[in-house]
């Protein structure tokens, strides 16, 4: 059975005040009756990872609407391929991201590839790195418009994934999520039809170990509350990464009730 998981990738946006109203949204509208068996990651800036944290801890929000937050973890957008300290300004390592109190870390979002020019290879040593951090990455691959158009989905999804097939062991793999996410989907209210998601997360599995039976693949491209359901109702999608829709807690978590 894999676990069912869905993402807040809140990018580069947030503010001390957001993070307040945001959580006492999610403590006065979280539905521990609907959102069961679902991981509910969130991806902050890093600048804001340790408040968001101590705020998702908080019992302090009290009153009739007050639930606890069980599912709820958090998770850093991006690491450092190097994974001991040292004199790399600016980077932050996966175990720093640990120290924070993060499980998991994104790892090569199509903006981290388009604007700081990641490759295949950087992004496989940072799958690496996570793992040795005992991070559990959150793998993005995902074709861009021209790449659909003229076929190439397929072939550019394994090329992605290929470098960390050759990288990691079977064992790093299990401990991992992938998200396809088509970039041409991304942020443009454009979703890849349900059957469209599903024939490359079938494509996915059968890349994977063991035919990835215990590793979830997840989609991200424009996903909300309204086309949430039947994304989930195909059996190859096992949750979502959602960029825009998560900003509004009542809306991430109405997609999270979708599955
Ligand atoms: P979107 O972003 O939901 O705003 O399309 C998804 C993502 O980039 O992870």
């Amino acid at each position: 059975m894999r676990k069912s998981i869905v993402v807040a990738n809140w990018k580069m946006h947030g503010s001390t005040d957001h993070i307040k109203s945001y959580v006492s949204d999610l403590h006065t509208k979280y539905d521990s009756d609907v959102i069961t068996d679902v991981d509910l990651v969130f991806c902050p800036p890093t600048a804001y990872l340790q408040s968001l944290n101590l705020e998702l801890a908080s019992n302090e929000v009290s009153g009739a609407n007050h639930c606890v937050l069980d599912n709820c973890k958090i998770g850093g957008q991006d690491l450092s391929h190097y994974v001991s300290d040292g004199a790399y300004t600016g980077e932050v390592s996966g175990r720093m991201l640990s120290d924070l109190g993060c499980q998991y870390v994104i790892i090569g979002h199509s903006e981290r590839r388009q604007y700081f020019g990641e490759n295949d290879n950087l992004v496989a040593e940072k799958f690496i790195a996570a793992i040795k951090s005992g991070l559990t990455p959150i793998f993005c691959v995902g074709e861009n418009k021209a790449e659909r158009e003229r076929g190439e989905t397929l072939s550019v999804v394994k090329r992605q994934l290929q470098e960390v097939l050759d990288l990691a062991c079977g064992d790093d793999l299990l401990n991992s999520v992938i998200a396809y996410e088509p970039i041409w989907a991304i942020g443009t209210g454009l979703t890849a039809t349900p059957e469209q998601a599903s024939q490359v997360h079938r494509y996915i599995r059968d890349l994977l170990p063991n035919k990835g039976i215990s590793i979830p693949v997840i989609y991200g491209g424009s996903v909300k509350p309204e086309n949430a359901k039947e994304l989930f109702s195909e059996v190859d999608i096992d949750g979502a990464l959602v960029g825009g829709a998560s900003l509004n807690a009542g809306s991430f978590l109405s997609i999270a009730a979708s599955i």
